[in-house]
């Protein structure tokens, strides 16, 4: 399975950062409380600027999901990736990876998981999510 290779921006810093820590950053509004996935520079709720970064649990549950199919090897079955929007325990959603599901398992809106984080050679870590246990 090819894994994507991300590299950080300026945009992006704090929150890789995060993830090299085994952190998953969230926004969080100073003014309301709100919290906001992490590309939000506004808070959705408010629209003020949301400064803050905050380790989510990393806890939560799927909204949705898709499968994306690879092109079979010589001998190999066709390799298959999931993502899944999932929404946070602290409420935003998320589209990720979705990890660790049994050969014919298929995921369910509601299904409870954990973040985890992959370390791809060459590039920073990024959040996917495992069904949780
Ligand atoms: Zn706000």
């Amino acid at each position: 399975m090819t894994t994507l290779v991300v590299r950080r921006d300026a945009a992006t810093e704090k929150f890789f950062d995060g993830t090299a820590r085994g952190e998953l950053l969230i926004r969080h509004c100073t003014a309301c409380g709100a919290h906001a996935a992490p590309q939000f520079e506004a808070c959705p709720a408010c629209q003020e600027p949301t400064a803050a970064w905050v380790p989510a649990a990393g806890t939560a549950t799927v909204i949705s999901w898709t499968a994306i199919h690879g092109r079979p090897g010589d001998d190999a079955p066709a390799p298959q990736r999931v993502v899944a929007l999932v929404e946070l325990a602290e409420g935003p959603w998320l589209y990720a990876a979705l990890n660790g599901l049994r050969a014919g398992e298929r995921p369910w809106p509601g299904m409870s998981v954990n973040v985890a984080f992959e370390h791809p050679e060459g590039g920073e870590a990024i959040p996917v999510f495992l069904p949780a246990a």
